[in-house]
């Protein structure tokens, strides 16, 4: 079973983005970078780089693995969101340790939900 962790910004996640909703409403109707997932797959994790400038991205991803392993839960799939992958000035240091680290598929993208513009 496909099971999803999605890590995004933590100056974004909750503060900008509330309630990391639209994260969540996209998986929950498998739109944007969800459309992959078949009925069974779910999300396991909602996580924060862990603030600027996401030097402990690796560490975290091992406390999820500890912190999950009681419950004998894992992901299978990590999504990028758009806070981390589009507006972070470190995503690229970011994204490039989690590929290099986390020994399961990375995708980057989540929801599809970004207004094009403010005004018009
Ligand atoms: S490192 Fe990037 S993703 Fe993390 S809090 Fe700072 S701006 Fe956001």
């Amino acid at each position: 079973m496909d099971k999803v962790l999605i890590i995004g910004c933590k100056n974004t996640m909750d503060d900008v983005c509330i309630g990391c909703s639209r994260c969540l409403v996209g998986f929950n109707r498998r739109d944007g970078m969800f459309e992959r997932y078949g009925a069974d797959a779910q999300l396991m994790g909602l996580l924060s780089c862990g603030g600027c400038p996401g030097a402990g991205i690796v560490q975290r991803l091992a406390q999820v693995k500890l912190w999950n392993a009681p419950l004998d839960e894992s992901p299978t799939h990590i999504h990028v969101a758009p806070c981390l992958s589009d507006h972070c000035p470190h995503a690229d240091d970011i994204v490039t340790k989690i590929q290099a680290k986390a020994g399961i598929e990375v995708i980057e993208g989540t929801h599809p939900y970004l207004p094009p513009v403010v005004f018009g």
